[in-house]
């Protein structure tokens, strides 16, 4: 066998192509047409895709450009495609010094799919995060008061609920477990967005500030301290709200007491999160290294909203391993099990 020849077949050739060039922020256009391109091959005849490679005839199928079908061409004829190639030279670990804590790392708790602001749906996030060894993930859409985001209502997160459900029962006893959460929004007063009823029948609830990031200290303080003991909140997400590069600009830090929000972290048993974004780093190190001290759990979370974002925690697993995060005290480390119990206990 030649040094490139290729087997995996196109569909798992664009799905890398796809996941690699996410985990690098690439535009989200140009990926959407590789992954666009692996569902249309999805849905074609047996024996179809190789007919048309052969005749040259696959751009006549919907979402298939040049780029998509020089891909597939050199899937079929056994070849790794050039872009892929490419691709996989950069392949490695995204962050240096993080290995052990990403060793230790079971799953994820905060991810989103397309039912709120994410690009891909559910089945393809769990199959991401499967193939990335995880033996689980919370999947944690917006809840409604994010409009923006497309945040899911009580009826749109209950029908989640089923869909979850179905997912679970299509991947059998494999081992990888998709668990239900929500990243519910911090409302101005420090109630959560969504029914405690609600709430109380989800795995893991992050619960996040997305509006009035610059709201005065004190207010934010008691804002944050609310939501932080109330009885179904188990993550506080991206504490600060910081943005420190890309897109959307930068962001500085919301005001507040950490040592009182720290406090009622610890004393709930609420885990801080290391949020892995590169564009949050959130908390800053000055704020985690505050967190240990009040002895407050973590949650190394990708805050993933494409699959290929799911490879994030590498950049949170640095920062932990490099701050002395002790492994024991990041919830995310623990085995399933012991997981639900402290967040449902
Ligand atoms: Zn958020
Ligand atoms: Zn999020």
């Amino acid at each position: 066998m030649a040094d490139d020849a290729y087997d995996a077949g196109p569909v798992a050739a664009l799905r890398r192509i796809a996941f690699l060039m996410e985990r690098r922020l690439a535009d989200t256009y140009r990926i959407k047409a590789y992954r666009g391109a692996a569902e249309t091959l999805l849905g074609c005849a047996p024996g179809e895709v190789a007919e048309r490679a052969a005749a040259g005839t696959l751009r006549e199928l919907p979402g298939i450009g040049a780029k998509t079908a020089a891909v597939v061409e050199d899937c079929v004829a056994g070849r790794v495609p050039a872009t892929l190639t490419k691709l996989e030279e950069d392949a490695g670990p995204l962050a240096s010094g993080g290995d052990e804590v990403r060793a230790a790392l079971r799953g994820d708790l905060h991810l989103h799919s397309d039912w709120s602001d994410g690009g891909s749906p559910i089945e393809e996030m769990v199959m991401t995060a499967s193939e990335l060894g995880h033996e689980y993930v919370v999947l944690t859409d917006h809840s409604p008061r994010l409009q923006v985001a497309n945040g899911l209502s009580t009826a749109r997160l209950t029908r989640q609920i089923d869909v979850v459900a179905a997912v679970n029962t299509h991947l059998g006893d494999g081992g990888f477990r998709l668990l239900h959460g929500i990243e519910v929004d911090i409302l101005d007063d420090g109630e959560l967005d969504q029914t405690d009823d609600m709430l109380a029948r989800l795995d893991v609830v992050v619960a996040s500030v997305h509006s009035k990031l610059r709201m005065e200290r004190a207010a934010m303080t008691r804002r944050m301290v609310a939501a932080v003991r109330h009885p179904e909140t188990n993550v506080l997400g991206h504490c600060t709200g910081r943005l420190v590069r890309g897109g959307r600009g930068t962001r500085p830090q919301s005001e507040f007491d950490p040592a009182a929000v720290f406090a009622a972290c610890a004393e709930a048993g609420v885990a801080v999160e290391i949020n892995s974004r590169p564009e949050r780093t959130d908390p800053p190190d000055e704020l985690i290294e505050q967190a240990l001290e009040a002895g407050c759990l973590f949650s190394i979370d990708s805050d993933a909203h494409a699959p290929g974002q799911l490879d994030f925690l590498w950049y949170g697993a640095a920062r932990a391993q490099s701050l002395g995060v002790p492994l024991e005290r990041v919830v995310n480390t623990w085995p399933v099990d012991r997981l639900l119990t402290w967040a449902n206990g």
